[in-house]
Order: structure tokens, then sequence, then C-alpha cells
């Protein structure tokens, strides 16, 4: 049994694809982001949803958003209630 070697002259890395297209939505003839777009970088990149905030991970923008999120508060207050009783 001889094993063939396939000899390339550099192992392939898999680059991760950006996936831009999933921050699309096409409803009929109309495309609507998803994600906002970074303000400083412009539209066509866009930031990245985290839990509290939104971040390009291009040039590092930061936007926080505390705003929509408010039932955090009312995990923060019965946590708040349980180290009271500590
Ligand atoms: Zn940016």
């Amino acid at each position: 049994m001889a094993d063939e070697e396939k000899k390339e002259g550099s192992p392939v890395k898999l680059k991760k694809t950006s996936k831009r297209y999933e921050n699309y939505e096409v409803s009929g003839t109309t495309l609507k982001k998803k994600n906002k777009s970074c303000p400083k970088c412009g539209p066509g990149v866009f930031l990245a949803n985290h839990k509290d905030r939104v971040y390009c991970g291009n040039c590092k923008y930061v936007e926080m958003n505390d705003s929509e999120e408010k039932e955090v508060k009312e995990e923060k207050s019965s946590k708040e209630v349980k180290e009271e009783k500590k």
C-alpha cells in the first residue's frame, strides 16, 4: 500500500468568512439592515451585537445601548435582595 502524498506548498488555512450577508434581510424588493452600521467606518461595516452594547471589530468602536433593555434591572434588583440577606 503506497500512500499517495500530496505535497502542497503550505497548508490551506481556513479563513473565517465575515457573514456580512446575514446582516441583511430581504423583504420583497427592499433590503433591510438588521444591525447598526458603524458611524466611523460607514455603511458596510456592521456593529456586532452584544448583551448591552454594540461593537465594531474594524475600528473598535463601542456603543452602549441602555435604552432597550430595562429587564436587566429587575434581575439586578433581585440579586441585590439576596445579597442583603447574607
Ligand atoms: Zn468601525
